[in-house]
């Protein structure tokens, strides 16, 4: 008989840790917080696990951002994600496979050539390649100087790649279940309590339910609950659009991203393109896709691969970002409020944080200290003027 991938508990009525949001990055953190032996820890779902941007996304990984404080935590993710089928017992069809940043100018080659260095002189491979040695790579690609902007250089990154991004929540919510959380699909938050300065647990659909701690993990519903606490956080929800082709026997052995023609892609397993562009022109909270997406991705998708130009799209869809002004997340206590923690600010490139963002959360937890590495993205960072500025590493290149 099939065993069920996780429990359908009681609901509790208090818990040691309430994690909000089943997404990568609440079940992440449930799970290392279980590994670390905190018992009564209870995730609540409004909908189900992966129904947000962890359902959703084109599932690249990848570290070489643009500032150390950003490569380092990147990598630490990247390096547990290498290690998580192993972990978790669990197929993630991690293919690391080589992620290519395309540049198409002049200053675009010059973000390039500085995040290969910075890259380099913290560990983690990051090289440029010239036309030519991209051809030889992806000899599909038009190196000519027919397209519009045509191709002057990449910024190669060989330990990038893609994974299963349903596997990757799937055995994050198994392996938490296994170690004793509480999942709870259906059970919308609807509004945190706080008395005297301190979390004193949640009102749900279902009643209130007790806690001490209470960490939100809520992406681009992050104001929505967080807005009513009073806590500012400079978010903005925008829609991030992707789509599959037919399939098409494998060819394409890298994720190719152009950060000036706005598009990136990657062949699954199953032979289907997966796509993606920027993120739409205006905030919203809107989840169906446009066809001034399709048409936009489709003109610059055949300036690099006119030889496709028959192949079929046979879906697309959208989720939220939740954007911050430097790109980068915030994972943080909130101090004036004691027990509240925050995880946000994942915008369209959070899934490959999911481990090291579990873990350091885990740690911020149970241990009472933020980690040395998550440090930089405290929230009083907007206050401060210590920005992480990520825009050059992260936007479009997912
Ligand atoms: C089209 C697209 C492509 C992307 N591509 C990439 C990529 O290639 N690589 C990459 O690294 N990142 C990518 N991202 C970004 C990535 O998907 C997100 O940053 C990441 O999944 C965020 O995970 P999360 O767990 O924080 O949030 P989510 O997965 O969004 O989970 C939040 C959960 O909270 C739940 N929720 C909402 N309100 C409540 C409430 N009141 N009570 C209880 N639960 C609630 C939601 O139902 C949801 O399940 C992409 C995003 C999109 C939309």
């Amino acid at each position: 008989m099939t065993r069920r991938m996780w429990r359908t508990p009681e609901l509790r009525s208090s818990y040691d840790v309430i994690i909000v949001g089943g997404g990568a990055h609440g079940l992440a953190t449930a799970y290392y917080l279980a590994k670390m032996g905190v018992r009564n820890v209870a995730v609540l779902e409004a909908r189900f696990v992966g129904y947000g941007g962890s359902g959703r996304n084109t599932a690249i990984l990848r570290s070489n951002y643009r500032t150390e404080e950003g490569i380092r935590f990147y990598d630490q993710s990247l390096r547990l994600y290498e290690r998580l089928a192993g972990e978790l017992d669990f197929n993630l069809m991690f293919s690391q496979q080589g992620h290519f940043t395309l540049g198409h100018s002049e200053s675009s080659m010059n973000t390039l050539m500085t995040r290969a260095e910075i890259n380099k002189s913290v560990g983690v491979e990051s090289t440029i390649l010239s036309p030519p040695e991209i051809k030889r790579r992806v000899p599909e690609i038009d190196i000519s100087d027919h397209p519009r902007y045509p191709i002057m250089g990449a910024l190669y990154h060989p330990p990038g790649g893609i994974i299963r991004h349903d596997a990757v929540v799937w055995a994050y919510a198994r392996g938490a279940d296994r170690l004793g959380v509480d999942i709870h699909n259906q059970t919308p938050v609807q509004k945190i309590v706080i008395e005297n300065n301190r979390v004193q647990g949640v009102v749900t659909n279902r009643g209130t339910v007790r806690s001490g701690k209470v960490l939100t993990a809520l992406a681009g519903w992050t104001s929505e609950l967080c807005g009513p606490t009073g806590v500012k956080l400079p978010l903005v929800t925008y829609p991030l659009q992707a789509l599959v082709t037919e399939p098409y026997k494998p060819w394409l052995h890298h994720v190719i991203v152009s950060s000036n023609l706005h598009i990136y892609l990657s062949q699954t397993d199953r032979g289907e393109l997966v796509c993606g562009d920027g993120i739409d022109g205006y905030p919203h909270y809107g989840m169906r896709s446009t066809l001034g997406f399709l048409e936009s991705y489709a003109a610059h998708f055949l300036e690099l691969f006119p030889a496709l130009h028959k192949m079929k799209v046979m879906r697309q869809w959208a989720g939220l970002c939740d954007m911050t002004p430097d790109y980068s997340p915030i994972i943080s206590p909130i101090e004036a409020i004691e027990g509240f923690y925050i995880n946000c600010g994942w915008g369209t490139y959070g899934f490959k944080a999911a481990p090291a963002s579990g873990l350091n959360s885990a740690r911020m937890i149970a241990e009472g200290k933020v980690p040395e590495i998550i440090r930089p993205f405290h929230y009083n960072r907007f206050q401060e003027n210590r920005l992480v500025g990520e825009k050059a590493a992260a936007s479009v290149s997912s």
